[in-house]
């Protein structure tokens, strides 16, 4: 059997573009933009579910969220764990982090690397402008302080 292909980025660079330069969480829309499960996945199921591109409800995306770490009374506005979810309770405070594409596990590796690779240096520089001039950590005192609670 051929290798299963992901999403060649270069067919759709335009409306990756856009979908991550627009405030709202990109997840589910990244997800769309991908193959889908692999037909190789390891789910002991009799149905044929490769191609499949639903949200599979993992809450990933949810958890590594940082505005909702910043604002947890927006998280529990509800229990669903899926992108819908997501996009209900972020909406157009989304950051544009991205960092929801990363852990979907229904978003291609293609896409990713795109992000990792081509996206991630502007991301850090408006999260860094966000945040002000913060100095360099020191992480020799943190993980002291870590080790060594007082
Ligand atoms: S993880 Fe980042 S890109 Fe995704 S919804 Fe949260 S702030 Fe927006
Ligand atoms: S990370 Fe999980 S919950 Fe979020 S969109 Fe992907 S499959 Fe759905």
């Amino acid at each position: 059997m051929p290798l299963y292909r992901q999403r060649d980025v270069a067919e759709i660079e335009a409306i990756l573009n856009e979908i991550l330069n627009t405030a709202s969480p990109p997840v589910g829309r990244c997800r769309l933009l991908s193959s889908g499960i692999n037909p190789a996945h390891a789910l002991d199921i009799a149905e044929d579910i490769s191609g499949h591109q639903e949200c599979l409800g993992c809450g990933n995306c949810i958890d590594i969220c940082p505005f909702l770490f910043r604002e947890p009374s927006r998280r529990e506005k509800t229990e669903q764990r899926s992108s819908m979810a997501l996009e209900s309770v972020v909406g157009e405070d989304c950051d544009r982090c991205a960092a929801c594409v990363l852990v979907c596990p229904q978003v291609d590796t293609t896409i990713k690397n795109y992000i990792v690779n081509r996206r991630m240096v502007e991301v850090m520089s408006r999260l860094e402008q966000r945040i002000g001039d913060e100095s360099e950590p020191d992480l020799d005192l943190f993980l002291e302080e870590a080790i060594n609670p007082a």
